[in-house]
């Protein structure tokens, strides 16, 4: 558990899950009074304590999954502040969580709450946030730009530049029309919610873009030979992946390759 400070951006960074490997890293940000993301079940006890005096205006959203709205059902009725989300993602906030075992070793279950949709722009003293929609991860995700600081808020878009595995909700193609998108902004630091803030953020979020562009001209090659999507998996991802096995094909280069076209 560790706090960092840039200017008015407090960095909360835990590890979510009883034990390793089913224990992993985990970010969110307080920026004047705006919380981004809201952690997981698993490290409610931890983050509440140092939650329960911190000024928390409201709380942003990236996306649904449970590792980013883990802690929003206590902010709801502890810290009584206004939970934005994207409007897609309101009534699956609503209910509980039913993760499958695994992710419950991790993250935990997530309790319901009521969500509002996340406006077009969020206002702090200090900060102006555009809301911008960045489907691909998930299909209901967003990001949120600092535009006078070249700040990005990436929830799960960026992660890693070589992104080994996909979720089974991911989108690669729209992943990769989102960043081509988000490249086109001015910015330099960026947010992640598995990888903290980083420096060099265009450049790495640039890398990102090229990893999945590089695969999608392999994939093209090989189905234009005729070969099938296991096929064509088997060869750009020869290695087996401990958390395909474990999630029993949630994550896995399948799903990386039967979304790119
Ligand atoms: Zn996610």
């Amino acid at each position: 558990m560790k706090i960092q400070k840039i200017e008015k951006c407090k960095i909360y960074h835990f590890k979510s899950g009883i034990l390793p490997p089913f224990q992993l890293d985990i970010y969110f940000y307080i920026v004047d009074g705006l919380m981004i993301d809201a952690g997981s079940n698993n490290i409610m006890r931890k983050a509440t304590k140092l939650l329960r005096n911190e000024r928390i205006d409201a709380v942003a959203i990236t996306h649904i999954h449970e590792d980013h709205t883990g802690l929003a059902w206590w902010l709801q009725n502890e810290k009584n502040v206004t939970i934005y989300i994207h409007k897609n993602s309101i009534e699956e906030a609503s209910h509980d969580s039913n993760i499958p075992f695994y992710r419950k070793l991790v993250w935990g279950n997530r309790k319901g709450f009521r969500a509002f949709p996340i406006p077009a722009q969020l206002q702090t003293e200090y900060y102006s946030f555009d809301v911008i929609e960045a489907p691909g991860h998930h299909n209901d995700h967003i990001v949120l730009y600092e535009k006078s600081n070249g700040w990005l808020f990436t929830g799960d878009l960026f992660v890693s530049t070589k992104q080994r595995v996909a979720f089974v909700d991911e989108n690669i193609n729209t992943t990769i029309q989102t960043l081509q998108q988000l490249l086109v902004l001015d910015f330099e630091i960026i947010f992640c919610s598995h990888s903290g803030q980083q420096q060099k953020g265009k450049e790495k979020l640039k890398r990102k873009l090229d990893y999945f562009l590089s695969i999608q001209q392999q994939v093209q090659i090989l189905k234009q030979k005729g070969l099938t999507t296991q096929e064509i998996d088997k060869i750009l991802f020869p290695q087996p992946n401990l958390w395909t096995v474990v999630s029993c094909g949630e994550w896995s280069t399948l799903n990386i390759i039967k979304t790119i076209e």
